[in-house]
């Protein structure tokens, strides 16, 4: 029997590599986004693939992913995007993470962390041209973060970036101006150091104009481009459940709580095993769908916590253990996070690392590819 597995194809993240490497002079260095366990997809294991497929650096949101990574042995350049603040910025100097620098208080942590563990570090400097999330702001701001930072022997500015507010957008003029602004910005910053402001969109949609130094890959890594592009990627994640159940109903007859489903006419209905519980969100309830059979067969009622029901009535002879395919292809047929992320009314991000502890992940598509996931699995 098929129990539930989250499958992640790691042959599928090199594919994706390789395709966002295509406009990509060599110079250029790549960063693979493995925040939030990787988008869902495992930090380990899609790092170790990044950094085998042309990828030289890592981007994280806190100093613990980093340290995370450094501990199953992980020696490239990590940086972590969001503001470490004083303990974060101890922890990070002490694993040798690039911090984030967004401000002169960043500033002083940094190197206040760097010079009580007697170590050298490295920062990028955060530039705000106009997400207006964290960054400094102006080329005053700018002089006196360098001011601070060159108090302190102990820290190296190895880089400096920016992020799109809207490059997935249909208008391309936000982008320009910000890209306007850090051009500005880091005009006058030693040469030598990384400048960076492509996210997956911009590099799919602004190179090479906006290419700069090095470019952060994320959502398209893991097969979901966030803007049209005639290049076919890769999905890296199936989600496969299995039936436990099956029955026949009547016209008349009500799909589970608040009664909201009730058949028109007699119908088989299959039950999941999947719910809420496992991360499938209950906002899909009376929109989803999923793949028995190569049938796509519509939810009923409301998800419930740990199964849920479909009609299964033109699938055949369905029976309990057989394969559900909630995310994936079966036969001619496939979801994607963003069909779920569209019947949910969020973003394929969400989607894809809305996964609970309880479900199983597994890896294909690499040598080796099932120890690198146990590893990760074992390690939480
Ligand atoms: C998450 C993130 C990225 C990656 O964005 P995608 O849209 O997934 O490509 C890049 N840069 C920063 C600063 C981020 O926070």
């Amino acid at each position: 029997m098929i129990d539930m597995v989250r499958e992640i194809d790691l042959q599928a993240i090199a594919h994706n590599i390789l395709l966002l490497s295509e406009n990509l002079p060599d110079r250029v260095e790549r960063m693979a986004v493995v925040k939030a366990d990787a988008y869902g997809h495992g930090a380990v294991p899609v790092a170790r693939t990044a950094l085998q497929n042309g990828c030289s650096q890592l981007a994280v949101a806190t100093p613990q992913e980093g340290a995370a990574l450094r501990q199953a042995g992980i020696r490239s350049p990590i940086l972590v995007l969001g503001c470490a603040g004083r303990e974060g910025s101890l922890l990070g100097i002490s694993e040798g993470l690039t911090l984030t620098v967004a401000s002169e208080e960043d500033a002083l942590w940094a190197g206040e962390a760097a010079r009580q563990l007697g170590k050298q570090g490295c920062v990028h400097l955060k530039l705000d041209t106009g997400m207006h999330r964290i960054g400094i702001q102006t080329l005053a701001e700018r002089e006196r973060v360098l001011q601070k930072l060159k108090s302190y022997a102990e820290i190296q500015l190895t880089g400096a970036f920016t992020h799109f507010a809207d490059a997935d957008g249909a208008d391309d003029q936000y982008t320009r101006l910000q890209f306007a602004s850090f051009c500005r910005l880091t005009e006058g910053l030693p040469s030598g150091i990384l400048r960076h402001c492509a996210n997956s969109a911009a590099v799919e949609r602004y190179m090479p104009e906006m290419t700069m130094d090095m470019v952060r890959l994320g959502i398209s890594m893991y097969g979901y481009p966030p803007v049209d592009t005639k290049r076919v990627y890769c999905p890296a994640l199936s989600w496969y459940s299995h039936v436990t159940f099956v029955k026949d109903i009547q016209a008349g007859d009500a799909v589970s709580y608040g009664c909201t489903f009730v058949a028109e006419k007699p119908m088989r209905v299959a039950t999941i095993r999947c719910g809420y519980g496992d991360g499938y969100h209950r906002m899909a309830s009376g929109k989803a769908e999923v793949l028995i059979r190569g049938h796509r067969c519509r939810v009923l009622g409301r998800i419930c916590m740990d199964q849920m029901m479909a009609d299964v009535t033109q699938a055949g002879a369905v029976q309990p253990g057989e394969r559900v395919t909630l995310i994936g292809r079966d036969g001619e047929e496939s979801i994607t996070a963003e069909d779920l992320a569209r019947w949910c009314g969020t973003i394929s991000y969400e989607v894809l690392l809305s996964s609970a502890p309880r479900v199983h992940r597994e890896y294909i598509g690499a040598p080796g590819s099932n120890d690198i996931g146990k590893e990760t699995y074992y390690a939480k």
